[in-house]
């Protein structure tokens, strides 16, 4: 199927065209029609399948033919992470290009104020994460009874991420005569019976996950031991100790190192900083305008390593990283993937190294299944996990590496270094990421 047949205006199919797409993706050339058509839709289907497009594109058509009022918005978009609800509101400004639609974001973090002007000006579509519309409704700056189109984004995430009520009271505000695009990753029980409440007669519609991985990419794995039982998250401190002597073997230019848990990014960035390496972190409980720094500062190759969660580092796009780390193996497969493609990239050579320890099997074995292989086990003589902390770098360390100077932490407020604290337990919910582009708003300064 071709984009002209799947009944888009000439105008979005300028901006398809503009944006350099040739041929609608499978999820696309099947929801758009159905989407035009005024049905709703159960999706099950993951970012990278150009899901995003096949909502916005035929929702900007649809909104063409009408007028927003003040505080009423027509179409409402739940996203479960800032990061995604801004890639999501940059897609529209793409794809919207030849349209004149207004758009409200609507995300924590960023003032209040500005997004009540622009509520208030009457925005044709709201693109918002679930905590900060519904704090908005209940300031009573917004009304949600017009709202004819309602897209449920990352289901499965506002689960994990525990969302699940405040879209069911966002849902109970909506009219009951509307239009609902439902989109999940996975269709667990919990996820099903919320399509059901939520959807009239949809059009199912479901599309393979992405799982391809760059040739460019080589990919390793270390297996750690430790003595930490067989508890979910053990052998942290044996992972620190194997990370450096991996660092310190491949020569690392600049490296993305993801963690599961916030708290674990704070963790291992502290314990690196402590080890003479210039690293920072990135995650998601970071003010906008100390993530807009650290990434910034990475760009420019003024930090080395960049100790991260996933959401945070969604959309990352530097071209030229040597290394991506899983200091942890990711729950999710599909964040395997997302996360080994941050590097490689333009063609260019990269590494993607990840730790495990025995307690990981299960989500190894997700990750083949997802890829199709193994990840290679890696050759390292003297690499063995539970390094002794002697092994840290001499002077035979990389040049690009190492620091010049004693590095400055850009950690939250009121962090301070202590001596090699390993978590006993994970704190936090697991971060599951995706995406690949950086979303402007991350580069743009911070408000107060
Ligand atoms: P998504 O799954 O919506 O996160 O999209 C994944 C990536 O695919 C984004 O970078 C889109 O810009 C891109 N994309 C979406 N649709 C197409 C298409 N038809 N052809 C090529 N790239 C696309």
């Amino acid at each position: 199927m071709k984009f002209s047949d799947t009944g888009l205006s000439d105008e979005v199919l300028r901006a398809v065209t503009d944006a350099g797409y040739v041929e609608p993706t499978p999820i696309q050339s099947q929801a758009i029609p159905v989407v035009l058509m005024g049905r709703d839709i159960l999706g099950c289907a993951q970012t990278g399948t150009g899901k995003t497009a096949s909502f916005t594109l035929p929702m900007i058509d649809i909104l063409a033919a009408g007028k927003a009022k003040a505080r009423m918005p027509r179409t409402l978009i739940l996203e479960p992470t800032r990061e995604l609800a801004a890639q999501v509101a940059e897609n529209f400004n793409v794809y919207g290009k030849h349209h004149k639609l207004s758009m409200a974001l609507l995300i924590g973090g960023v003032s209040m104020a500005d997004q009540i002007a622009v509520i208030d000006r009457g925005p044709d579509v709201l693109i918002a994460t679930p905590g900060r519309l519904m704090d908005l409704f209940d300031r009573g700056r917004l009304l949600l009874n017009d709202v004819k189109i309602l897209v449920i984004d990352e289901a499965d995430r506002m689960l994990d991420m525990g969302f699940i009520p405040d879209v069911e009271r966002i849902v109970s505000l909506v009219p009951k005569l509307r239009q609902t695009l439902f989109f999940s990753a996975t269709m667990p029980p919990e996820i099903r019976r919320l399509a059901d409440a939520f959807l009239m007669n949809p059009k199912e519609i479901s599309v393979a996950p992405p799982a391809s991985i760059a040739e460019t990419v080589i990919e390793g794995l270390l297996m750690v031991s430790h003595r930490d039982g067989k508890r979910p998250g053990g052998g942290q401190k044996e992972k620190r100790a194997a990370l450096r002597s991996l660092i310190e073997k491949e020569g690392v230019k600049n490296a993305l190192i993801f963690c599961n848990r916030k708290r674990d990014v704070s963790v291992l960035c502290r314990s690196l900083t402590r080890h003479g390496y210039n690293a920072s972190q990135l995650h998601g409980d970071m003010q906008q305008s100390a993530r807009m720094e650290v990434l910034e500062n990475f760009k420019a190759d003024k930090i080395t390593f960049l100790v991260c969660s996933d959401v945070a580092a969604r959309g990352l796009d530097i071209p030229n990283m040597s290394h991506v780390f899983n200091f942890d193996v990711p729950t999710h497969p599909e964040d395997y993937i997302h996360r080994i493609g941050r590097t490689g990239r333009a063609g260019k050579e990269g590494r993607a190294l990840t730790l495990a320890t025995a307690e990981d099997g299960k989500h190894l074995a997700g990750i083949a299944q997802l890829t199709g292989r193994q990840i290679p086990p890696l050759e390292l003589g003297g690499v063995k996990g539970a390094e002794p902390q002697s092994a840290r770098p001499q002077s035979a360390e990389p040049q690009s590496a190492r620091p010049k100077e004693a590095p400055k932490r850009r950690g939250r407020e009121g962090e301070r270094p202590k001596p090699e604290p390993v978590p006993e337990k994970p704190d936090n919910a697991p971060v599951v990421g995706m995406g690949k582009h950086t979303p402007a708003f991350m580069l743009r300064p911070g408000k107060k």
